[in-house]
Order: C-alpha cells, then sequence, then structure tokens
C-alpha cells in the first residue's frame, strides 16, 4: 500500500514536471533577467569551433530570435543593470542575448541578424585574442579533430601512431585521441604545437587567413551600432582556485581592456567556462576594488537569483532537423527551468515524502 501510494506521488511529480507552462515555471523560479549565452553562428563548417561546440546556421539563430521577441521582453545591459538592482520584481523574466568568445561571425553573422530584428545584445570578448594575437588552446584542438577526421583511413591510422609516438599520454585510436585532445588544458601547449605540427595545422597562417576573432576595429564598430561589448578574461582560463591576484588580472585586467578599447565605465564581464566554485567573496572584492566591473554573467542555466550575477541558458545547441524550422529555445529553456524547478521544489518535497 505504502509503496504503490509512493509510485503514485512519483508519477504524479513526474507528469506534473512535464505538462507545467512556462508561466507557471517562470512564476516558480523567479528571475529578473535570464541571459541566453551563444558562442557562433554560421553556414559555413568552422573548423576551430565545431568539435568544441555546437553552433546553429543563421537561419536557425534568426528562427531563435523571432520567437524570443514573440514570447519575451529582450533587454540590454543597461536595462538589465537597472532591473538587477531595482527591488521590484517582475513576474516574467527579461532575456539577455549574449555571445562569447568574441568570435569573427559576431560582426559578419550575428550582428546583422539582431539589427535586422532590433534586439540588443551583448558580446564577451576574451581580450588576448583580440587581433587574432593567438589561438585559444580549445580552438586549436577542435583544427586537430577535424584534420584528423579529413583523413583517409590509412593515412588516419599512420598519423594517430605518430601522434602516439610523439605524445606518449594517448593510445593510437582515434576515439582516444580525440578525447586526448579535448581534454588538453593551457598547460599543455607544447603538445597542441607537436599534434598540429604533425597534422599540418600552420596555426600562424591560420590566423591570419581565417581570422577567427575580432579585431580591435570590429569591437568598436559593434560598439558603435549599439551593442554592449563585455569582457571574458584575458585567456579563457578556468578562473575556480586562482590565486587572489591572478583572479583580479583576469577580471579587473580584461574589463580594464574593454573599458580602454569601448570608452565605457562599466563593462560587463562572463565568467570563462563558468562560475562554478569561483570564489564569490573574492570576486565582490575584486568588484568593490575596480568599479569598472559591472554585472557578472555566468553559464550553468538557471540558478538561484544572484543580485549581481545574471544566470544564462547555453543556446547553441541546433535544430535536429533544420528544415523544419523550428526552433529549439523554448525545449533549452524549459529544461534549463525544470532542472532548477528540480532543485528547488521537487527535490525537497520528495524527500519530505520520502519518495526516492
Ligand atoms: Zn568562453
Amino acid at each position: 500500500m505504502k509503496r504503490a501510494l509512493h509510485s503514485g506521488i512519483k508519477s504524479v511529480l513526474q507528469l506534473g514536471m512535464a505538462t507545467v507552462p512556462r508561466s507557471v515555471y517562470t512564476r516558480l523560479v523567479p528571475q529578473d533577467v535570464i541571459g541566453l549565452c551563444y558562442h557562433t553562428v554560421s553556414d559555413e563548417w568552422p573548423a576551430h569551433v565545431a568539435h568544441i561546440c555546437p553552433f546553429k546556421s543563421s537561419t536557425a539563430f534568426r528562427d531563435d530570435m523571432v520567437w524570443l521577441t514573440g514570447n519575451f521582453e529582450v533587454i540590454g545591459y543597461e536595462e538589465a543593470c537597472r532591473r538587477k538592482s531595482s527591488v521590484r520584481r517582475s513576474r516574467s523574466p527579461a532575456v539577455v542575448v549574449t555571445v562569447d568568445d568574441g568570435y569573427r561571425e559576431c560582426l559578419t553573422v550575428i550582428a546583422p541578424i539582431l539589427q535586422e530584428l532590433k534586439i540588443p545584445a551583448i558580446f564577451f570578448v576574451t581580450t588576448n585574442f583580440i587581433d587574432n594575437r593567438q589561438l585559444f588552446y580549445r580552438n586549436a584542438a577542435s583544427l586537430c579533430i577535424d584534420a584528423l577526421d579529413r583523413l583517409g583511413d590509412s593515412d588516419q591510422q599512420a598519423t594517430a601512431r605518430l601522434i602516439t609516438q610523439s605524445q606518449r599520454a594517448t593510445d593510437a585510436d582515434i576515439p582516444a585521441i580525440r578525447q586526448w585532445l579535448l581534454d588538453l588544458g593551457p598547460e599543455n601547449g607544447s603538445s597542441l604545437d607537436a599534434t598540429c605540427r604533425i597534422l599540418g595545422i600552420d596555426v600562424e597562417a591560420f590566423l591570419k587567413q581565417r581570422r577567427p576573432y575580432l579585431t580591435r576595429d570590429e569591437v568598436r564598430s559593434l560598439r558603435s551600432s549599439g551593442f554592449t561589448i563585455g569582457a571574458h578574461g584575458t585567456a579563457h582560463c578556468h578562473l575556480a582556485g586562482l590565486p587572489h591576484d591572478h583572479l583580479e588580472a583576469e577580471l579587473a585586467g580584461s574589463c580594464h581592456t574593454i573599458a580602454e578599447l569601448t570608452g565605457d565605465r562599466s563593462v560587463p564581464f562572463a565568467f570563462p567556462f563558468s562560475g562554478h566554485r569561483v570564489d564569490r567573496a573574492s570576486v565582490t572584492a575584486i568588484r568593490a576594488r575596480n568599479p569598472h566591473v559591472g554585472l557578472l554573467f555566468d553559464s550553468r542555466g538557471i540558478l538561484p537569483a544572484e543580485e549581481t550575477t545574471v544566470h544564462r541558458i547555453s543556446a547553441d545547441t541546433p535544430p535536429d532537423d533544420e528544415a523544419s524550422r523550428r526552433t529549439v529555445l523554448p525545449s533549452l529553456m524549459q529544461k534549463s527551468y525544470e532542472s532548477e524547478l528540480r532543485q528547488q521544489w521537487i527535490a525537497p518535497l520528495k524527500s519530505l515524502l520520502h519518495v526516492r
């Protein structure tokens, strides 16, 4: 009897989760402002991004934006600041569109669509990448995987053996090499350089010819078109566990570079990778000492509201079927709310009722 009751309650909770409309989600998990986080949008194959991050076509991104403006109030950075500091709470969140990493497609693909639809946005730029001065190690890893994928079977096996001989850290098995490349960090620069050489990737030529990142002039051009430029660290490293002065250099230093470039007094900051386990007391002290550091943006989905942080939902995932012309944004947003709803309401309720 007890087991039947528990299984009944569990079914009701699960059914409820699947059928809760958006207006109820947004009421149960109140947020004044939420963000959408994109990285790049491209109609061509971006070999430097494709293996580390999903991406949408310009059509799919446009479909997202059309749906978004029809269903939410879409606001820019200044309005987001105003709402975060206001004591009045709104029933439905306003949405900020953001794009991380400072890829050139911000200017060539994303900005024209946003301008056509009159949507404001924040572009978070990693300051060491501006002007294509250096290649992000994750982009180098993606280029290596792409080059490996393009080889014919026998060349691929021979190259895999060469990589394994040069880097004893991995097996000569293609999935293992892919994973090894994806797991490399900034401290593994020599391994990445060696693998690029084996695969015939000329990093300097790639930076010069493909120009993956925005230049200073392009950043200024986006700013003068009315978009906000934010900082995303100097080197796109994990900030959790960094010594305080290093954290300050990444956070305040990158905001300072953007402030000098744009002339803005307050520069928003998006945590590279995520703000998970980044010491909030240190961040608060750094913001107090550096008033040009503006609102913070995290990318772990919907979390309990914080006064100085806008929580963002990853929105890069493309639709399964491009031809269907259906945006995946409603389901991405629903999943993110559902996950937080589970944390805030369902898990405690289940534990109260001893339902597993
Ligand atoms: Zn990033």
